[in-house]
């Protein structure tokens, strides 16, 4: 895709733009992810599902995965002269290990040298020096996501799949199942890249010591890195019980309902589907929102 004179194939042209805003960015690192996944379905001779991180390590120089007791953090990436090493939290779940796995391979893309020449010229809109060294590490961090969500959800497999499941709020643990990934991620791709356009929201119990509701803790939309027009925000983000959230929160049906959403400069009523996962004090649920329906 065509961004301000950015093609695909830029990282073999010489000219460096002055700055680059973080959709741009998203786009290029996505790129290079999916250049990998083109490399590696070249190799199989398929694209079925899963894409696993030990796949890409291969391709990426990565000598060895391993399993390590890191405490609180997810993974590291350690570079050594002959190769990388990714040190992966064996205490998550295998499912979550993937994705921390291929989030840390979006790290050795941002190394690549053709690739950080751009990266360096994203801008950071902040107002101090401190904050701008935060924002220049929060938005490494997210664009290693999306080069995740590309690797082991790549788009056009993932769009296959889901569309045959159907969006639905049924279709993201079956969708989780069959790419090996944690439910969220699943949902948030289901946003991002389903043919029926879609919201995901998170709810959590909020205040996390002592819950007397569900707090909203993100909703994303399609076209998530270009935030502006036709963005849907939901009108209130606290829903104290009882609700159908609150339903689905409590036992594992999905409930149907409908929410008020802000978009532009209207009010809208979206038809909603919820269903709670995770249990104890990790429990949350997933809504999924059709502005379309
Ligand atoms: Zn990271």
């Amino acid at each position: 895709m065509a961004t301000n004179g950015l093609t695909s194939d830029s990282f073999t042209s010489q000219v460096v733009p002055l700055s680059l805003n973080l959709e741009q960015a998203t786009n290029l690192i996505v790129e290079r992810a999916r250049q990998l996944v083109n490399q590696l379905v070249e190799q199989r001779g398929h694209d079925k599902p899963p894409f696993l991180p030990g796949e890409f390590a291969r391709l990426q120089g990565i000598k060895r995965i391993e399993k390590a007791d890191l405490g609180e953090t997810s993974a590291v990436l350690l570079r050594f002269h002959d190769g990388y090493v990714i040190k992966v939290n064996q205490n998550h779940h295998p499912f979550r290990q993937n994705f921390s796995c291929a989030h840390e391979i979006g790290h050795t893309l941002f190394s690549e040298p053709k690739l950080e020449r751009y990266i360096q010229n994203i801008e950071y809109r902040t107002f101090n020096p401190q904050g701008e060294k935060e924002a220049r590490a929060t938005a490494r961090e997210r664009l290693c996501d999306a080069a995740a969500a590309e690797l082991l959800m790549p788009e056009s497999v993932f769009r296959k799949h889901s569309s045959a499941l159907g969006a639905s709020v049924h279709s993201v643990e079956r969708l989780a199942n069959i790419f090996r990934v944690s439910v969220q991620p699943a949902a948030i791709r289901i946003a991002e890249v389903s043919v029926e356009p879609c919201l995901a929201l998170l709810w959590q119990p909020w205040p996390r010591n002592k819950p007397k509701g569900l707090r909203l803790a993100w909703c994303i939309g399609p076209g998530r890195h270009s935030r502006g027009k036709g963005c849907y925000i939901p009108l209130h983000t606290y829903v104290r019980p009882p609700s159908t959230l609150h339903k689905a929160y409590q036992d594992d049906r999905s409930v149907k309902s409908f929410k008020l959403f802000k978009v532009d400069n209207a009010v809208k009523r979206l038809p909603m589907e919820s269903k709670g996962f995770g249990r104890d004090k990790t429990r949350y649920v997933i809504s999924l929102a059709f502005p379309d329906r």
